[in-house]
């Protein structure tokens, strides 16, 4: 393994040298990609380091209600920003989980979206939270719709040559739910973001028509449950009339088996936890802090279910198999 490291002092550098030839690739925290390189993934000739692109970190709350988000801002730095308590509690709730606090200190937004691994926390909130990708290359900037942007397996839209510049993340309420089968600080089994817009719930609770639903790690991509959104809006917003939306929803679901669990497990899984989260959105209302269905704390299934884990081993690529 053999490259150069170059630190662009503007993008208009960094997009100029990773179109330059397809042997380059960008680094930013290094925790996804180092993995890569050490398993003979990936053989750059040319890392381009965002290390001196301070310009593509930081929050800013935005006038609709909403955040922009630079791509080299850390998760750290995120996951401690009172922009992101205040306007993206899904997100907020996400980074809390997300692997442990050596890897939230050094990975960037950026390298987070652009991994592609289906197994991450963040795509399934971005999926749900409507968030749209700003990509920077040598035609220029555009925005890619979150559900647009996850092709499956190592896989994004986002074109060799361009560099993620920012998130734009529209104001919403939500939560996200993240279940692990062997540690705490494991990567997602499944992974479930629930949103609403901010108005849906000014006059109490947040209305069943227009909630998104998104579930991550059970494919090779971050899907949302359209055809549960659309049950949704037919049906009223009580434990009940969830509970009924959900089954059938989830029992129509295409989960194949992993090598973590059966499809079968995979299915209850999704079953208990996207009707948890609708009822925290729907019912309790979803607060950055008090509607935290962990409060923090792991979350590993049904505790009936416990004794279901997978086997410990790690892939090629240090995440699950
Ligand atoms: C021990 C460990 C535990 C983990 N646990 C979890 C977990 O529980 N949940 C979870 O979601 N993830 C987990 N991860 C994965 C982690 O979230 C990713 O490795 C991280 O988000 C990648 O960000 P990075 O800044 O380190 O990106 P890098 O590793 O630098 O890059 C990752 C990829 O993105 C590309 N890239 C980076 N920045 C940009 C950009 N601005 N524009 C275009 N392409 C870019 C790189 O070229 C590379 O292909 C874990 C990782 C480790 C090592």
């Amino acid at each position: 393994m053999s490259f150069t490291i170059t630190e662009p002092s503007t993008v208009t550098d960094a997009v100029r040298l990773i179109a330059a030839d397809d042997e380059t690739r960008i680094v930013a925290g290094g925790t996804g990609l180092t993995l890569l390189l050490r398993y003979g993934l990936l053989a750059p000739t040319r890392l381009v380091s965002l290390r001196n692109l301070p310009s593509l970190a930081g929050v800013a709350g935005t006038g609709d209600g909403g955040l922009r988000i630079g791509a080299a801002t850390t998760l750290s730095a995120l996951e401690h920003s009172d922009d992101v308590a205040a306007r993206a509690p899904a997100l907020r709730q996400a980074l809390r989980r997300l692997g442990n606090v050596r890897v939230r200190n050094v990975a960037q937004l950026g390298g987070a979206v652009a991994h592609g691994h289906p197994q991450m926390d963040l795509p399934p909130v971005l999926v749900a939270g409507e968030a749209r990708i700003e990509v920077t290359g040598p035609a220029g900037t555009r925005q890619i719709p979150a559900g647009e942007l996850f092709l499956g397996y190592y896989d994004t839209a986002i074109g060799d040559d361009e560099l993620v510049t920012a998130v734009h993340l529209p104001p919403h309420h939500g939560v996200y739910r993240k279940v692990t089968l062997r540690t705490a600080e494991d990567w997602p089994a499944l992974g479930v973001a629930v949103t609403t817009d901010p108005g849906d719930s000014r006059d109490g609770p947040p209305a069943t028509a227009g909630v998104r639903i998104a579930v991550g790690a059970i494919g090779d991509r971050p899907f949302r449950l359209t055809d549960l959104e659309d049950a949704l809006a037919d049906t009223p917003p009580t434990p009940a009339g969830i509970a009924e939306a959900v089954t059938t929803a989830v029992a129509d679901l295409e989960i194949h088996d992993g090598v973590d669990a059966s499809a079968e497990y995979r299915r209850h899984l999704v079953a208990v936890h996207v009707r948890r989260a609708l009822q925290t959105v729907l019912l309790d209302g979803a607060d950055p802090d008090h509607g935290d269905p962990d409060h923090g704390e792991p979350d590993h299934g049904e505790p009936d279910d416990s004794d279901v884990a997978g086997p410990d081993v790690a892939g090629p690529d240090g995440g699950p198999r």
